[in-house]
């Protein structure tokens, strides 16, 4: 369970039921990962990298990650999971980094905290998995 503000309002745990990031609409889900402006560069990263998977044939070539550095095979459905699951947990820890922290950040931090991670959990995960076949 992901405690938005909107969610703490209802509670009486917080004043303002505003986006951490942007402080225009209600922090709900939806807005959150879906709609905030502030969000939006990473959304758009994540949503290329996707393009980019669904141009192929389930495979991923070295060419499609060369930005990312990583080398040898991937497989999508993998990258699919590690990709949403790093793109939730990027968007949250900055949004928790800036309510309880009171650190500032802009939009291309989130993106470059999300490739290094990417980067990492690929190159640990996909040879931890060759390494079993
Ligand atoms: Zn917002």
């Amino acid at each position: 369970m992901l405690y938005t503000n909107v969610f703490l309002k209802n509670f009486k745990i917080v004043k303002s039921e505003k986006c951490t990031f942007c402080n225009s609409d209600c922090e709900h889900l939806p807005h959150l990962f879906l709609e905030c402006c502030f969000v939006s560069t990473l959304r758009k990263t994540v949503l290329h990298i996707l393009h980019l998977l669904s141009n192929g044939n389930f495979k991923l070539s070295q060419k499609s990650f060369q930005f990312l550095d990583v080398n040898g095979n991937c497989y999508v459905k993998y990258v699919y999971l590690v990709l949403l699951s790093e793109y939730i947990n990027t968007v949250w820890y900055f949004r928790n980094e800036i309510k309880v922290n009171k650190r500032n950040f802009i939009p291309t931090d989130l993106v470059h905290r999300f490739l290094t991670k990417i980067k990492c959990r690929i190159v640990l995960d996909f040879n931890r998995l060759d390494s079993v076949r």
